[in-house]
Order: C-alpha cells, then sequence, then structure tokens
C-alpha cells in the first residue's frame, strides 16, 4: 500500500468540482485516510513548492495556490502514487489526454484542478507537511480483505 498527497486547488473547490473529482478517486478504489478543507498560506506554498520557487512562473503560482481553500487529502491504494498521477493526466490540461481529469476539466498550465505527489520521497514529505499522524485514519482495517 502507498499514500499520496492530494490539493483540490483553488480552482477546482471555487468551481464546485470537489465531489466529481473525488468521486474518480473512490471508483478507482483508493481510500480516503486524511481530509480536509483548509487555506495555504504563502510559507507553505514555498514549503510546497520548493522546488519551483525559483521559477518564472512561481509567483503567479502562489497567488493561485493561496487565493482561496482547498482541499487536502492523503489517499491510500496499490501503487497509488503513479496510479493517482495517471488519473490527473499531465501538468497542463491542454496537453493532457482526454479522460483524465486535468484531459476533461482544464485547458491551463496553471489552473490545472488537483495536485499529487510524484514519488514515494516527494509523498512523505508533502503528508507531513499538511497532516499530522492523529489526522490519519486507516479506515480500510474495518474492510472486508476483498473492498481493500
Ligand atoms: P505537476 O503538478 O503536474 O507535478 P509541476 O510540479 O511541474 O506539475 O508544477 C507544479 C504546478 O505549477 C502545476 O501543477 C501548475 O499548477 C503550475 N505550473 C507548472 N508549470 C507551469 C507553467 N509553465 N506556467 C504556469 N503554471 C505552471
Ligand atoms: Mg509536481
Amino acid at each position: 500500500m502507498e499514500r499520496s498527497l492530494i490539493l483540490l486547488k483553488p480552482d477546482c473547490v471555487q468551481r464546485r468540482l470537489i465531489g466529481r473529482i473525488i468521486s474518480r478517486f473512490e471508483d478507482k478504489g483508493l481510500n480516503i485516510v486524511g481530509m480536509k478543507l483548509m487555506q495555504i498560506t504563502p510559507d507553505l506554498a514555498k514549503q510546497h513548492y520548493a522546488e519551483h520557487v525559483a521559477k518564472p512562473f512561481y509567483p503567479g503560482l502562489e497567488a493561485f495556490i493561496t487565493a482561496s481553500p482547498v482541499v487536502a487529502m492523503v489517499l491510500e491504494g496499490l501503487e497509488a502514487i503513479r496510479v493517482i498521477r495517471d488519473i490527473l493526466g499531465a501538468t497542463s490540461g491542454l496537453k493532457a489526454a482526454a479522460g483524465t481529469i486535468r484531459g476533461d476539466f482544464s485547458s491551463s498550465r496553471q489552473m490545472n484542478l488537483v495536485h499529487a505527489s510524484d514519488g514515494p520521497e516527494a509523498a512523505a514529505r508533502e503528508i507531513k507537511l499538511y497532516f499530522t499522524d492523529a489526522e490519519l485514519c486507516d479506515c480500510t482495517l474495518s474492510l472486508t480483505p476483498w473492498l481493500r
């Protein structure tokens, strides 16, 4: 089992797409182990996007990600990190394949609805940025084995 940090970005929340996007993850069989609506501060944005802080698009990205609340989630499942990145599609909504979240709902390089960790190290780092251990629940323990 792997865990990944997901953000439903301000465009997703403002467009009232939370339910439809979460449904895609649930339909695939991923389990929610943490979830909250929260405001990202400029300081948290810089930590989250540390690899991008020096890039020309960063000021716009920070303004966007701090503009209004996001839904932060931890999803768990087999090969969850790759599976979720596949469900998201390519970074730009203009390049993402039809059938992916970004391909179906975004026509923007920046406003692409969802963030997901891109590897195991990023997932571990990002989950700690948003959640304490006490905020994460292992709901799968009470499931019958074939529903895990
Ligand atoms: P991903 O979210 O697919 O992992 P990156 O880590 O490369 O993509 O970039 C982080 C976020 O920064 C993207 O999801 C997008 O919101 C924004 N972004 C990336 N590249 C650009 C760009 N060229 N112009 C504007 N925003 C960008
Ligand atoms: Mg990334």
